[in-house]
């Protein structure tokens, strides 16, 4: 797999997201429905960036590109160095599972599996040894504060706690890029600022993140706010020449 613009252009600092002319429209039965239309966004290593936007503006659709969850209908799309918009399925999984950690609004956690085993889940498909998958679960659980209930399941825990799994399992391998829709929407005002300050410590330690919210304070927590209204940027408070202020340089 060849990578492509690795550093971007004007700086040194990397990208993780290099977004360029991106277009998605819906093939629906009364014909194509356009969402996306020309986005253009660069997320350099390290960013946390909050998307805001009223509903139906294209927030969950460009997020799902952003996590090749979803391929757009035209522009390019470099995550980590590779273009992933021209790249076979199965190379951009292993892209996908080496680069990104998702966490979703609904937590999606396997209702039948310990909290251990929702952590250590993606280690399996990564071929990683019970033993092993069960030692990193256990690390990532008790970073967020977890680690007495291990062994219960998610129906044994609050919303909160089931959030604070979901980014363990997020975690599990060592993704370099968080992409959380609406992380704390199913949650109340207090612990969504606990929720938030994970994040706010995941970014400390180097992570980058992107988080669809529709709360202000929430989106505070981040540096940068991008705003959509009607399948485009319209606000961006920190596009990528002025994040990579003059410590990147
Ligand atoms: P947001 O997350 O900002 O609320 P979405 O990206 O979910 O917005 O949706 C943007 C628009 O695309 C909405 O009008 C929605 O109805 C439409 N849409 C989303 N997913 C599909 C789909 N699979 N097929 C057709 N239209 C869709
Ligand atoms: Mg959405």
């Amino acid at each position: 797999m060849a990578r492509v613009g690795r550093e971007c252009s004007k700086r040194m600092q990397k990208s993780v997201i290099e977004v360029h002319h991106l277009y998605k429209a819906y093939q629906t039965a009364a014909g194509d429905f356009p969402v996306l239309k020309d986005v253009n966004l660069q997320v350099l290593a390290g960013d946390y960036v909050a998307i805001m936007g009223p509903s139906g503006s294209g927030k969950s659709t460009f997020m799902n590109i952003l996590g090749c969850l979803d391929m757009p209908t035209a522009g390019s799309y470099v995550l980590d160095g590779y273009a992933v918009a021209t790249m076979a399925a199965d190379q951009v999984a292993k892209v996908r599972n080496q680069t990104i950690g998702f966490v979703f609004q609904g937590f999606n956690l396997l209702a039948r599996a310990s909290l251990l085993d929702n952590v250590a889940l993606p280690l399996v498909y990564a071929g990683v040894s019970k033993e092993e998958r069960h030692a990193r679960a256990r690390v990532l659980l008790e970073k967020v504060g977890l680690s007495k209930h291990m062994h219960s399941h998610p129906n044994q825990i609050s919303g909160g706690q089931q959030q604070r799994v979901a980014i363990a399992r997020a975690l599990v391998n060592q993704p370099r890029l968080i992409l959380a829709d609406e992380p704390t929407g199913n949650l109340d005002s207090t612990t969504s600022e606990e929720i938030m300050a994970i994040f706010d410590s995941l970014n400390q330690e180097g992570i980058t993140i992107v988080l669809v919210t529709h709360e202000t304070d929430i989106a505070e927590h981040a540096k940068r706010q991008v705003r959509f209204l009607d399948g485009k940027i319209v606000q961006d408070t920190g596009s990528a020449s002025s994040v990579a202020g003059s410590e990147y340089v």
